[in-house]
């Protein structure tokens, strides 16, 4: 058995501030803790040239891997106005759930629309730029999605831009015309197993759009992976875990061909985009809106009906425990079997931060998501998504781990 060997490791930073000596005295003496246990990569996110600089040259002489972690349809580090390029919506209401303290960390999780983003060049350029200012091992590309349930109702239903419709050949102008149709057979269906067949109505007159959507977010990601294997680089994706990919337009199968590895968010205790919890939140009260005589229990029958993930019983304990973290498993082996015709890797993606209230996970959670991982004997584990917010014990729990 390969119980023992150990799999590549990485870890991520996001820092959108100055670099400070103190900020630099962390950075320095994580990586060294995950260094003794064989730390890999360290995935940069920075809109300051000279703070990914810095860290890059860190991890340089500390023998780990720097990649260009860029996120590409929101909070994408441009120099220009990217209010044109947002994705079109047609309806008004939407409440989005993501939490402030999110938000000031830099993530607006404004989403811009791949078509147009593709159809200018500026974009490209600038992620080349960005790529030129330090000596980077691979790029590791995130936001490569539609907005997701945690932005609201109305930015789920984009996109119908111009260009999206020229390119769709209508499908997109198609489906709009549908929506009012289908949202209101939700709102009036009575009980679960109704409301169940207005959605999956929903899906099926949704499927393609969905894959006009699906295809436009491949287009995008070939040019970016095409831009940096011309230099030699590995290429990683951050991809929604997949009970939640199909809501994004994310095809794991369609995506795999262009890419070397690819990170499953596979986050079960996580209250932000792509943490599982906040996601499913977020769905569960965007049907609760839609169709107020639902009860929580139904809806969350319903969910588990939609994303096959084995779930709790009320949206408190969603919020207050997360899932059941056996679903990570699960998980990666869809990802595994969705991506088996390709020569790309999965490598588990779990939380391993302490960042209240977004997310707190201890060393208990993180020997529980190693444990899972290798039962599936993965290639990689990525310990997201900031070093400088994982606890000492949490990194111990790592090493305690694979030196047993
Ligand atoms: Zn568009």
């Amino acid at each position: 058995m390969s119980c023992c060997r150990r799999p590549w490791i990485a870890s991520q930073i996001l820092l959108n501030e100055e670099l400070s000596t103190e900020t630099e005295r962390v950075i320095v003496s994580k990586l060294g803790k995950m260094k003794a246990f064989g730390l890999d990569a360290l995935m940069i996110w920075s809109d300051r040239p000279e703070s990914s600089q810095r860290v890059v040259q860190i991890c340089r002489e500390r023998g780990v891997s720097p990649y260009l972690w860029y996120p590409v349809l929101a909070d994408a580090p441009v120099k220009f106005e990217t209010l044109p390029f947002e994705v079109v919506k047609i309806l008004e209401q939407g409440e989005s759930q993501i939490l402030d303290s999110q938000r000031s960390g830099g993530e607006e999780f404004e989403f811009l629309c791949p078509n147009k983003v593709r159809a200018t060049g500026d974009f490209l350029k600038r992620f080349e730029e960005t790529l030129e200012t330090a000596d980077f091992s691979g790029i590791f590309l995130d936001r490569i999605r539609f907005p997701s349930p945690a932005n609201g109702l109305a930015d789920i239903l984009t996109c119908f831009c111009e260009t999206c419709t020229r390119e769709s050949k209508n499908v997109t102008e198609k489906f709009r015309y549908e929506i009012q149709g289908l949202l209101n057979s939700l709102a009036v269906s009575d009980g679960k197993d109704k409301a169940m067949a207005a959605i999956s109505n929903m899906i099926e007159a949704a499927s393609e759009f969905l894959s006009f959507r699906k295809a436009s977010v491949v287009e995008l990601v070939s040019e970016y992976s095409s831009l940096a294997r011309n230099r030699d680089l590995d290429v990683g994706i951050d991809l929604f875990t997949p009970a939640l990919s199909d809501f994004v337009s994310q095809d794991y199968s369609a995506l795999a061909s262009h890419v070397d590895w690819i990170k499953p968010m596979v986050y079960c205790k996580t209250m932000g985009p792509a943490g599982l919890p906040m996601e499913l939140l977020s769905l569960g009260k965007i049907i609760q809106r839609i169709n107020g005589k639902l009860s929580e229990e139904e809806i969350l029958w319903i969910l588990e009906e939609l994303t096959c993930l084995s779930l709790p019983k009320s949206f408190k304990s969603l919020i207050d425990e997360g899932i059941d973290m056996k679903n990570f498993g699960l998980e990666l082996v869809r990802a595994i079997s969705r991506t088996k015709d390709s020569k790309t890797r999965i490598f588990a993606g779990f939380e391993a931060v302490d960042f209240p209230p977004i997310c707190t996970v201890d060393s208990v959670d993180i020997r529980r998501y190693l444990e899972l991982s290798r039962e599936m004997d993965l290639g990689g584990i990525v310990l997201s998504w900031d070093i400088r917010r994982i606890p000492d014990e949490n990194i111990e729990a790592v090493g305690d781990f694979f030196e047993r």
